[in-house]
């Protein structure tokens, strides 16, 4: 099964495609996620894509197209989180299942107002180790500042700063939303109501994606 997590940023696609990866036994390939590891490691992508992450924008499609080509897999299902984002991205990505004989099943989009997106990325905490989430309030850690599952530290993302989180969700409205009505009319799109809790998400998830092969 191969599944889009559609949203802004904050609706909860990582939580969501982390839970449901383990569940279901698909691959979990975030572009967010790819490209912070290659900020980190210092990589010619990462040099690359590091100035448009810190101000909130997209980094170029050529770039991005070019790291979901060596990430996808050949077979076996997975959920792209985060990608894509703009409709060249979408291009591409159908060109590229195509190739392989694949077909997308289903585009979840997570349905979240900004005030709502404000509210989680400013409570953010993220494991600098294992990439674990946690939510200051909705999902704290049991020990401050100290991921659960590995021990690691918890530490705010450089983008989760109001005025960046606000520029972010304008460059969803403004290059991601399109996309909604791209899958619409392929008969793809399913929608959610990402402002409900953690387990009723996962739940309704669970429904949705049962009968995808
Ligand atoms: P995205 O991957 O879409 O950017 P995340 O999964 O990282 O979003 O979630 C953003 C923040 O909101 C995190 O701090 C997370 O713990 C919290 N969160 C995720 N889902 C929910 C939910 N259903 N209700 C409340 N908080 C949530
Ligand atoms: P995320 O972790 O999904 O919130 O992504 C963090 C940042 O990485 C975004 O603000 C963008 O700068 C960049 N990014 C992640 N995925 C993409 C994508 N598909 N296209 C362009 N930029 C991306």
């Amino acid at each position: 099964m191969i599944v889009v997590f559609l949203g802004p940023p904050g609706s909860g696609k990582g939580t969501q495609a982390k839970k449901l990866s383990q569940e279901l036994g698909l691959l979990h390939i975030s572009t967010g996620d790819l490209l912070r590891d290659a900020v980190r490691k210092g990589t010619e992508l990462g040099k690359r894509a590091k100035e448009y992450m810190e101000k909130g924008e997209l980094v170029p499609d050529s770039l991005i197209i070019n790291l979901i080509e060596e990430v996808m897999p050949q077979d076996g299902g997975f959920i792209l989180d985060g990608f894509p984002r703009t409709t060249a991205q979408a291009l591409a990505l159908d060109e590229m299942l195509r190739k392989h004989g694949r077909e997308l099943q289903k585009v979840v989009l997570f349905n979240i107002s900004e005030e709502a997106v404000v509210e989680r990325l400013s409570g953010r905490l993220s494991c600098s180790q294992c990439g674990a989430v946690y939510h200051i309030k909705n999902h704290p850690p049991k020990k401050e500042g100290v991921c659960d599952l590995c021990g690691g530290e918890l530490l705010q993302r450089e983008d989760d700063r109001e005025e960046v989180i606000r520029k972010r969700f304008r460059v969803y409205a403004e290059q991601t939303r399109p996309l909604v009505d791209f899958y619409k009319e392929k008969n793809k799109l399913v929608s959610l109501d990402a402002e409900k809790g953690v387990e009723e998400i996962n739940k309704e998830l669970l429904e949705v994606l049962k009968d995808g092969s």
